[in-house]
């Protein structure tokens, strides 16, 4: 070792001595700087994306306020709430510089990864999403402009359905105008049902043949008549849309009220007669109804009270008991009313053979006890004449009539109608020739009659 070199060394030891502690916390910082800014120029961050990694790089934060734009870009175009349907996240890692992605290359790759929710009012209808609005206040516009389509002067309007409003994010294209929702709100689930009128159909056998009633056919087709085309399409179920609209119509109106009609026994009548005792009279009563419509179709009306205004008068008729007999009682009766003007006996050199009775033309001739007729037609004298055989001997004749009305054959009760009055055959004016034969021999008739 040379002179010098012992001198150098000699002043490191002192050196050493002197600023011992102190060199040892230089070497230190010196080695800690030097390994960090080693440590720095490897240094950068992984952008992951749903695990995915979409670049490096060292320019975190203008990554981060890239992002942050595009968040704000999207909020901007909506004016509702947003979130980012995924999960970013950043990765230090160490990497040499070939290994780090060009920024436009990550704001690239980010714009394609990225993807937001929106925050929206979600119109939900039985438990299944139907369609969504920016919010709350539109959400429940869309749903009154519905209900007002139908509410037109009705007392209380409501969906069917279980509406409600919830507040949910979802994708974009979810999101529905106005006049969207209000579409997608009406779009049927159910698809109407339609008949095409065939050659002879009526709305008779259309509704026998789909087990309908006539009157919800008309319900369905307002102004559709009997009047059917062939070809003609009808409807028989309307289509049912996502939402019903209900509303109910309180009507008042007024309405008779039938009568009924009551039945007295008459000892006086016949069987086969009946005499009105009290003509009945129609009640009135004013009815306070509800009328409710699915989307403007009438589905069904509850009577909700009934005020009487007038009650009915109840008809009331007498129905005879008297059984009808064609068997003689071996009395006579006054075959017609009216005066006797000729009676049984000699009269101008031969016999009359009968009474006279003048009545009025067209008044009605009865027959004096039951039997039954043998004769009914013209006889030279008599002109129109009827025969009665009442099975005891006797027969009765009625004569000079201007109509008969029975005929051979029939059976005949006391007191019934035969024939009109007239003056046919031999006869100066309108009346009755009465005869009664006792075993085929003309008597006087007076002895046996009635007064
Ligand atoms: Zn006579």
């Amino acid at each position: 070792m040379g002179k010098a070199r012992d001198k150098s060394y000699k002043f490191f030891l002192v050196l050493l001595k002197t600023y011992k502690d102190n060199l040892i916390a230089f070497v230190v910082a010196l080695a800690i700087g030097l390994s960090f800014i080693a440590y720095e120029e490897g240094f950068a961050y992984k952008i992951i994306v749903d695990g995915e990694t979409i670049g490096i790089t060292k320019n975190i934060n203008e990554v981060k306020n890239f992002i942050e734009e595009l968040h704000k870009r999207e909020r901007q175009k909506t004016g509702t709430d947003i979130v980012l349907n995924q999960q970013i996240k950043f990765e230090r890692v160490r990497v040499g510089k070939k290994d780090l992605t060009d920024l436009h290359k990550i704001y690239a790759n980010l714009e394609n990864a990225m993807s937001f929710s929106y925050k929206a009012a979600v119109i939900i209808v039985d438990g299944k999403f139907v369609t969504a609005l920016k919010n709350e206040k539109e959400a429940n516009k869309v749903l009154e402009m519905l209900k007002n389509k139908y509410a037109k002067d009705s007392d209380r309007t409501y969906f069917k359905e279980d509406v409600k409003i919830e507040e949910k994010y979802i994708p974009p294209k979810y999101l529905a105008s106005r006049e969207e929702a209000l579409k997608i709100l009406q779009q049927p689930v159910k698809k109407a049902v339609t008949y095409t009128v065939k050659e002879n159909d009526s709305l008779w056998s259309i509704a026998r043949d789909h087990d309908m009633y006539i009157d919800d056919i008309l319900k369905l087709n307002p102004g559709l008549t009997e009047n059917l085309k062939p070809g003609q399409v009808i409807y028989l179920s309307p289509a049912v849309p996502n939402v019903t609209v209900v509303t109910e119509k309180r009507i008042v109106y007024k309405e008779e009220i039938p009568f009924e009609t009551k039945y007295t026994q008459d000892d006086k009548l016949y069987t086969n007669q009946s005499k009105v005792l009290v003509e009945g009279k129609k009640g009135l009563k004013e009815v306070t109804a509800v009328v409710v419509s699915y989307n403007g179709i009438e589905v069904s009306k509850k009577i909700e009270s009934e005020n009487v205004l007038k009650n009915p008068v109840n008809k009331i008729v007498a129905v005879g008991s008297k059984r009808i007999s064609y068997i003689a009682t071996g009395f006579f009766n006054y075959p017609a009313r009216g005066t006797i003007t000729s009676r049984f006996g000699q009269r101008w050199g031969r016999l009359h053979t009968g009474v006279d009775i003048a009545a009025p033309q067209g008044s009605l001739i009865y027959a004096a006890d039951g039997g039954t007729v043998i004769f009914s037609g013209w006889e030279s004298g008599y002109g129109y004449l009827v025969k009665i055989d009442h099975h005891n001997g006797y027969v009765t004749y009625y004569g000079h009539a201007s109509k008969l009305l029975v005929k051979k054959g029939d059976k005949v009760a006391k007191g019934q109608k035969i024939a009109l009055v007239g003056s046919t055959g031999h006869a100066t004016g309108p009346h009755v020739h009465f005869e009664v034969r006792k075993n085929g021999v003309p008597v006087n008739p007076l002895p046996y009659l009635n007064r």
